[in-house]
């Protein structure tokens, strides 16, 4: 029998009916902080620069179906935490451990804010490595680490001293492990960085920036998931 709804006496004495699923969705989008100018995080700076610089101006409220997709993958984070803490490999596992990059540039200064999801030290030669876990609807598909992935990871290995990084890509059905060690290369940290000066410069002076992913043929196939779409059509069609 389906039934959403549940009569559960209110504090002032009445029945109310209670929907768990509203519930989890509130919670979810209270989670869903809003964005401030000058301050980025390093997950965003992977996707198409014009859809980040529309997410601070013009922010859209995360669809409810994303929202729950996101809390699924972050239990399978969670569990792949409580897997490496019980293991015996490691002498210290910190879960979630905050990092913060400055950034003081000629053209203005801004601040980046991550947590690692995993940060540990093996007991064996006490190697510092971190570990960035992403959860895949299908780990048959993933055969080498995403671009974006690896840019999010160099932050990380740039604020928080560490031998190396490894991203975890886990299959949310059985939690199949694909894993693919990342080091630290300082051409692609820059590249990362100007990308952020990039969107900053933009923020900053109210100007929109290129349509990114419209014009690359290997990414416009993403411009038909983005929230942004039709604003997006309409600066290029006002632009032609
Ligand atoms: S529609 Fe495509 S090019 Fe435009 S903002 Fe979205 S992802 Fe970027």
């Amino acid at each position: 029998m389906e039934n959403n709804l549940l009569n559960i006496p209110h504090e002032n004495g009445d029945l109310v009916d209670i929907d768990i699923g509203e519930i989890i969705d509130e919670f979810l989008e209270e989670e869903a902080r809003p964005k401030r100018v000058g301050v980025y995080f390093p997950s965003e700076i992977g996707m198409c620069i014009r859809r980040s610089y529309y997410s601070y101006g013009l922010p859209k409220p995360t669809e409810r179906s994303a929202l729950r997709i996101f809390a699924l993958g972050n239990s399978v984070h969670s569990f792949i935490a409580e897997a490496l803490k019980a293991s015996k490999e490691f002498s210290t596992v910190e879960e979630e451990k905050p990092i913060k990059i400055q950034h003081n540039g000629p053209d203005g200064s801004f601040s980046i804010y991550g947590r690692i999801d995993d940060y540990v030290v093996t007991k064996a030669g006490s190697k510092k490595i971190i570990i960035e876990a992403k959860s895949v609807g299908d780990i048959n598909r993933v055969e080498k680490p995403e671009m974006k992935h690896v840019m999010q990871i160099m932050l990380y290995l740039a604020a928080q001293e560490a031998d190396y990084g490894i991203l975890v890509y886990a299959d949310k059905k059985n939690l199949e492990i694909r894993q693919f060690r990342v080091d630290y290369d300082d051409g692609l940290y820059r590249k990362v960085m100007s990308r952020f000066e990039e969107l900053d410069s933009h923020l900053k002076r109210k100007k929109l920036p290129r349509a990114e992913y419209y014009f690359d043929a290997d990414k416009v196939w993403e411009c038909k998931y983005c929230p942004y779409f039709q604003d997006c059509m309409q600066a290029i069609a006002d632009d032609e």
